[in-house]
């Protein structure tokens, strides 16, 4: 499998692994943008997360609602984001699904997410073709 997090599941390449049980691991971003920085991916090679399950989804949400809590404590975070790029041109550049945790902490002027004003202003034609996609 060429999967480079295939391979750190394997131990075929070297992670700072901090939490690990049958299905999951979580180990140090390699660029991490804040202190704690860190990934969560279940151990099955799953390209991305439109290709879970839900119940997979589901608790691959567990383990990082587990593992950022500790994380975030043990750092004494004040906060943290969490991030999933799903698909190439959202960002996502390993496909092997992966949640990153994100500790912040006060001032630390991270702006993950830029607001744009142009966005904001098609806000009711995007309404219009989302609000009955569930009904
Ligand atoms: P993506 O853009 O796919 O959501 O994020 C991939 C993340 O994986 C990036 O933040 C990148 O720094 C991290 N990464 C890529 N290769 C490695 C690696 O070999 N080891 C570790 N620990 N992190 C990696
Ligand atoms: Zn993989």
């Amino acid at each position: 499998m060429d999967c480079i997090f295939c391979k750190i599941v394997d131990g075929q390449i070297p992670a700072k692994i901090i939490y690990q049980d049958n299905d999951y691991l979580t180990f140090l971003d390699i660029s991490p943008v804040s202190q704690g920085h860190s990934l969560v991916i279940p151990k099955k090679h799953t390209v991305d997360f439109s290709s879970l399950t839900g119940a997979e989804a589901g608790a691959l949400a567990t383990t990082v609602l587990k593992v950022a809590k500790g994380i975030a404590q043990a750092l004494g975070a004040a906060a943290y984001n969490l991030g999933l790029n799903n698909g190439q041109s959202a960002g996502q550049i390993v496909p092997h699904v992966h949640w990153h945790i994100i500790p912040r902490y006060p001032g630390d002027d991270l702006h993950l997410w830029p607001a744009d004003a142009a966005e904001s202003q098609r806000l009711d034609e995007t309404f219009t073709k989302l609000k009955n996609i569930f009904q």
